[in-house]
């Protein structure tokens, strides 16, 4: 790591330590923007100065400011952005839930275990801090964190702007995922777009990121070109198979509430179906564990329907936690397809989001793609990575009709904009997943699609054709604000990031 001092104006320094970290000297006294590993600090002498003010963080991810914790307290101030206490302060760290395996995408993907103590949070958008006669300004440019600041200063006659990560050169974003405040929604992307169209509007010399290169070559054009690519993935976001009919399905309404799509097949609660087969046996396909009493409220209506098997169309805890009472209850077998199994059998190593909380290791595996059958009902299984990567399809006839079980990843129009999302942490897959499962399901020609979340319509070959427009579209936007244009490395990084805080959270 080069941590010798790089000049960019006199009196201004940039170190590559774990970010950039920017020093800026007025006679011989100086302020940080940022703090990275803190092993820049012992340069202050070389540099002539005498004594460090001030430190300005722009927002609260480790690489920003792991090292404040080597000491405390320090001979400075430390300034953080007013909001991001409870990613800072030692006691609401403590009290803070980070643990993202059970839920959905977290609040961060990066919190420092410990916090900072004795910071103050008066960086506010639109404020200002006099140190001495000089006013540093503050811009709230939310993307990585929603409090994130930019600093702006005037230095050696320039107006020079510290941005953080709310941009990085060649109009892209350090580590895009940060901007993933939730699995599915384009808020975060909003959130950034606004705050990139608001430090367009400034003027600036220089623009100082907190990772890459100092951009001081027409800064104001990269900012207009990112706020362009925010807003193309803010749209990625939205509807996935635009003015395609819902085609929903109209069930019978049975007295116990569930619902008959077909003589053989029922929807329970808010994920299951049950498929009886000629013999009395039941399969319940994506048993959430609170849809249990749903379901035997359905097999209590019904009287002659024993369920003997269990599999789920994906991982997430709210198509297969039911697996553990099915197996207790009523001795059910578990076959799952084994991308869904790999998450599922070691829930305590994964990171992913929606985790059951036990592992489930099935009694029986699918093949990955092939056939199966079941008391007379004859199954093709596939991967089927959409929302998830760990997700499959599997169709077989059901009274006359060919029946794919479909999960989580289309949904129609009207609901979710159709999609159960995508974002890193999700594993959600692109060309090798949006696009490949849409065009698996167009060969199959299904004639309904059954989903969770109470969805369940009529296949047609031209929602899917949508998808794959759709799909290739958003891995562009998201593959556009990627430094390295590599999606593996800038975008699914999220796993190993994920990861790497949950070590070091559970120390
Ligand atoms: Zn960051
Ligand atoms: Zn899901």
């Amino acid at each position: 790591m080069a941590l010798e001092p790089i000049q960019i104006f006199p009196d201004l320094w940039q170190f590559t330590d774990t970010c950039n970290v920017y020093l800026l000297k007025h006679g011989d006294e100086a302020v940080a923007i940022d703090f990275g590993s803190g092993a820049w600090l012992q340069h202050l002498p070389a540099l002539g100065i005498r004594r460090l003010a001030h430190v300005f963080l722009t927002h609260h991810h480790p690489d920003q400011c792991a090292g404040l914790q080597a000491q405390s307290p320090w001979p400075f101030d430390i300034h953080a952005p007013s909001g991001e206490e409870r990613f800072f302060d030692p006691e609401q760290v403590a009290r803070g839930d980070f643990d993202a395996r059970y839920k959905g995408c977290p609040d961060t993907y990066a919190v420092l275990p410990g916090g900072i103590p004795n910071a103050r949070y008066d960086m506010a958008g639109f404020g200002d801090f006099f140190w001495g006669a000089e006013r540093i300004r503050f811009l709230l440019t939310p993307g990585h964190s929603a409090n994130a600041c930019s600093i702006i200063v005037d230095h050696a006659g320039r107006q020079v702007v510290f941005c953080g990560d709310a941009a990085h050169a060649g109009a892209t974003i350090w580590q895009p995922y940060h901007l993933e405040w939730d699995h599915w929604t384009g808020g975060g992307a909003l959130a950034a777009w606004e705050g990139i169209v608001r430090l367009y509007g400034v003027a600036i010399d220089a623009l100082c990121p907190a990772h890459g290169p100092v951009v001081t070559d027409r800064p104001r054009d990269l900012l207009k070109r990112l706020a362009r690519k925010l807003l193309t993935l803010y749209h990625s976001k939205g509807q996935i198979s635009p003015g395609e009919p819902d085609a929903y399905l109209t069930p019978e309404i049975m007295p116990c509430g569930a619902q008959r799509l077909l003589p053989h097949l029922y929807h329970f609660g808010v994920n299951g179906y049950l498929l009886r087969s000629e013999d009395g046996q039941g399969m319940v396909i994506d048993p959430f564990s609170e849809d249990m009493p749903a379901l035997e409220a359905l097999l209590g209506e019904l009287g002659d329907v024993r369920p003997t098997v269990a599999t789920a169309t994906h991982y997430h805890a709210d198509h297969c936690d039911g697996i553990r009472y099915l197996r207790e209850r009523h001795g059910c077998c578990a076959v799952l397809h084994p991308w869904v199994a790999e998450p599922l059998g070691e829930a305590a190593h994964a990171h992913v989001p929606w985790l059951p909380r036990e592992p489930i290791v099935p009694d029986e595996l699918w093949p990955a793609r092939g056939e199966w059958e079941w008391r007379g009902y004859r199954f093709t299984v596939a991967p089927w990575p959409g929302q998830t990567r760990w997700h499959c399809v599997f169709m077989t006839r059901v009274d006359g009709m060919a029946v794919a079980f479909g999960g989580d990843s289309f949904q129609p129009a009207s609901r979710w904009n159709g999609t159960g999302g995508y974002c890193a942490y999700n594993g959600s897959r692109f060309e090798d997943g949006f696009v490949a499962s849409a065009q698996l399901i167009m060969s199959w020609k299904p004639d309904i699609v059954v989903c969770g979340h109470d969805t369940f319509y009529t296949y047609n070959p031209s929602k899917f054709r949508k998808i794959i427009r759709w799909a290739r579209a958003a891995q562009s936007a998201v593959t556009d604000l990627c430094p390295s244009g590599n999606l593996e490395q800038d975008y699914y990084g999220v796993s190993q990031a994920a990861a790497a805080f949950f070590w070091a959270a559970a120390r």
